[in-house]
């Protein structure tokens, strides 16, 4: 069985984010690379956003960036600009093209099927894999989106609507997503924050038929793309030793007040290659004792309260834009968290931080 100095288990987004800065910045000329990936082909079936407060190694992957932004209550709407962070979303076909062609020309990289098929004993391995079988009973954001096309050109393309509770909540937090591709296409994803154990929530595809119909009033479209995730809003607990490092959902990447966990991956893999010889010796990198703690509370507000979540979502927006990107970004200084700390209700989160 073949040895490397590498191993990668699974060959997804931070996998192949890792081995992709790896390979640009030649790290890979004398060392070899196993990753281990299970699925039979890469085609689209994610669509990362966020928003780019660092630059990275994918922008021909971009489908489209965005300056304005708004979130929607039954009651109210408010909008932003933001000129220096401009909202991106990467289309997962192109991101696995775009690293899989760049690999396949260096002979010290090969993929395999599963860990067994070689010797990894003497490897420093990164994993990305965690067991799926997670606390369902647990908090999780769990949602569907479609990519439609109409034959009408409807959609203003220059705005994102972000977070659109006018909607059904049913005691959960629950809130739809609209990313105008051009004026004629766009993803829609409705989106619910709650336990993975309730069913009646899970028919996404009627919310998305009702919302589609009545909120935007479109009538005639076709879908061209369904992606469809549950992302645990919780840490799985893995092994991290100076063998086994954790890297994407299973390393602690995500956000876990929004989800987000693309641009985390980033700069992950920027961490690990720049430290790479050293990786056994370096410590762990995180995404900020300081969001992980906020976010904390925050959840806790919001398996208490689901009924003032579509609120405090809104009135975290109401402040500078720069603020509100840099806060979900876990890219804010003190007095930008302070300002974000202001808006919320006092007594519930108060609570909540004694909880
Ligand atoms: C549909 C969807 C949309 C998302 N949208 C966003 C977004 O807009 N913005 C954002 O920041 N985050 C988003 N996320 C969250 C996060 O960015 C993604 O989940 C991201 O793919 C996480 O990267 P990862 O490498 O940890 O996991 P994955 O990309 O899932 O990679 C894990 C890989 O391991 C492979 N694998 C699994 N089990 C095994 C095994 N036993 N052996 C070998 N290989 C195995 C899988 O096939 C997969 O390729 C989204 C998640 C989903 C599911």
């Amino acid at each position: 069985m073949k040895e490397f100095d590498y191993v990668i288990i699974g060959g997804g987004c931070a996998g192949l984010s890792l081995a992709y800065e790896l390979e640009i910045n030649n790290r890979l000329n004398d060392k070899t690379l196993a990753i281990i990936e299970n699925r039979k082909d890469y085609k689209r079936d994610k669509t990362w956003s966020f928003w780019k407060v660092f630059d990275h190694n994918f922008h021909d992957c971009v489908i489209k960036s965005w300056n304005n932004f708004t979130i929607n209550t039954s009651e109210s709407s408010y909008e932003l600009t933001n000129k220096k962070f401009p909202y991106q979303s990467i289309d997962s076909g192109k991101f696995y093209n775009k690293i899989n062609s760049k690999l396949s020309t260096n002979s010290n990289v090969s993929f395999y099927n599963n860990l067994n098929e070689i010797k990894s004993e003497n490897s420093i391995i990164f994993n990305s894999v965690f067991e799926k079988r997670l606390d369902k009973s647990n908090l999780w954001q769990h949602f569907q989106g479609i990519e439609i096309e109409t034959p009408m050109k409807i959609f203003d393309e220059e705005i994102i609507n972000l977070m659109d509770f006018n909607c059904d909540q049913k005691n959960d937090v629950h809130f739809f997503y609209t990313l105008p591709f051009s004026k004629n296409k766009a993803l829609v994803e409705t989106t619910w924050l709650s336990d993975l154990e309730d069913q009646s929530l899970m028919d996404y595809d009627l919310q998305l038929e009702n919302y589609i119909k009545n909120n935007l009033g479109i009538k005639n479209y076709k879908i061209n793309f369904t992606e469809k995730g549950a992302i645990p809003l919780f840490h799985p607990s893995l092994r991290n030793d100076n063998k086994v490092i954790n890297i994407g959902s299973a390393g602690g990447m995500t956000r876990l007040s929004t989800g987000y966990t693309f641009l985390n991956i980033q700069e992950h893999s920027k961490y690990i290659v720049k430290n790479i010889d050293k990786i056994d010796k370096v410590k762990t990198f995180n995404i900020g004792k300081k969001y992980q703690f906020l976010d904390k509370v925050f959840l806790r507000v919001l398996e208490k309260h689901p009924e003032k979540m579509p609120k405090i979502f809104f009135n975290m927006f109401k402040t500078s834009s720069n603020t509100i990107i840099k806060f979900l970004s876990n890219k804010s200084n003190l007095i930008e968290d302070m300002n974000i700390i202001s808006k919320m209700p006092k007594l519930i989160f108060f609570k909540a931080l004694f909880n």
